[in-house]
């Protein structure tokens, strides 16, 4: 699939949609064009609709025409019919058909929207959030505070209708430039710069860096994070780079926010002596949460409750491994703050995985 032109497409949309009208189901569809695809690239196109005045060829009987009074039947011309039959073998795997809601619906155009993961740019489209979108994590850096071979620190990308990185380690940036990812938003658990050292980098990039090259974004800090931020820069002699490299904010504890499309509440943990916060964050009826760092605390089991998702850092071979006050946490630890699925995170490599615990890689990517 061409992820770009994807967006692309999603770049030269028309406004103004709603739920209302004949456009209003334009979810990314999957067509096939009209010829063999080539040997170097993938068969799945994305384009959009076409307009639901233009039946093409396929029929419909309504409710009762057929003798039943609560079946509607969708008779399918030979290319609708192929484009499903070829829908299943590339495995796309949750395919909406348009129903209809009573006797005599007309089900006019064979609309089928395809929920794939694709990304949707449309600023104005919170009505679909949650009901067609999903939300997706992809592992950007896993390390914990030294590097795993060959791996970045911490840096997870999260994305629903915007992206928005959690922490940005050392490494990450680089990942991100490979990828060509583009992000909306970053949000810093915590002044330690195995969380937040590659935002030096960004700052440069996007100072010096080619225009065209530059990522600018918000960028979300702990309370009284900004003038951190001046304080570190005023050391390398340019007290203003990060803010005028980013968009700067502050979160406030247990204040709901939104930040690039996603509802977000950062949680106070315990972590050494220094102020750090998790996050919880939904998109839709899509719940993640996610610990950069923290000591063992029933404030963390509350960080976890209910998520689809817990990232959770597990630097630690045993509890008592740690400093006073503590600020890591075990496997072991960290499993039992969780009350569904959990992924753990911000490990070294040296350490093995609690078995049938998830250990996060590099280049992981999970629906949520
Ligand atoms: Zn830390």
């Amino acid at each position: 699939m061409r992820l770009q032109e994807v967006d692309d497409l999603g770049d030269r949309r028309s406004g103004g949609e709603h739920l209302g009208d004949t456009l209003a189901l334009q979810l990314f569809d999957i067509r096939f064009w009209d010829r063999p695809a080539y040997d170097h690239e993938d068969v799945l196109y994305p384009v959009f609709l076409q307009s639901a005045e233009d039946p093409g060829d396929e029929g419909h009987v309504g409710a009762g025409e057929d003798g039943d009074p609560d079946r509607v039947r969708v008779l399918l011309n030979g290319g609708l019919d192929d484009l499903l039959g070829r829908l299943v073998e590339a495995c796309v795997d949750d395919l909406h058909t348009c129903v209809a809601k009573g006797a005599g619906d007309d089900l006019r155009a064979p609309i089928v929207a395809v929920q794939t993961g694709l990304r949707n740019n449309h600023a104005n489209f919170s009505g679909h959030v949650g009901k067609y979108m999903e939300v997706r994590l992809t592992v950007i850096g896993s390390s914990p505070a030294w590097p795993n071979p060959g791996s970045a620190q911490s840096g997870y990308l999260v994305e629903g209708s915007e992206k928005l990185l959690l922490d940005c380690g050392p490494g990450v940036l680089g990942r991100l430039r490979k990828n060509g990812a583009q992000v909306d938003a970053v949000a810093i658990t915590h002044f330690h710069l195995d969380h937040w050292g590659d935002l030096v980098s960004w700052a440069w990039l996007n100072a010096y860096g080619p225009e065209e090259h530059r990522i600018r974004c918000a960028v979300w800090v702990p309370p009284n994070g900004i003038q951190e931020l001046t304080t570190f820069a005023a050391h390398w002699g340019n007290d203003r780079m990060f803010e005028e490299a980013f968009d700067l904010h502050e979160y406030e504890g247990h204040v709901r926010t939104e930040i690039a499309g996603f509802e977000f509440e950062a949680h106070r943990l315990p972590h050494y002596t220094l102020e750090a916060y998790g996050f919880r964050i939904r998109e839709g009826d899509k719940l993640l949460a996610y610990s950069g760092d923290c000591a063992p605390t029933p404030e963390l089991a509350e960080l976890a409750h209910g998520a689809d998702l817990f990232v959770c850092e597990a630097t630690l071979a045993h509890g008592n491994r740690d400093g006073s006050p503590r600020g890591h946490l075990s496997a072991e630890e960290a499993l039992a703050a969780a009350d569904g699925p959990i992924l753990l995170t911000h490990r070294p490599v040296e350490l093995p995985s609690p078995e049938g615990a998830s250990v996060a890689y590099d280049g992981l990517s999970v629906e949520i």
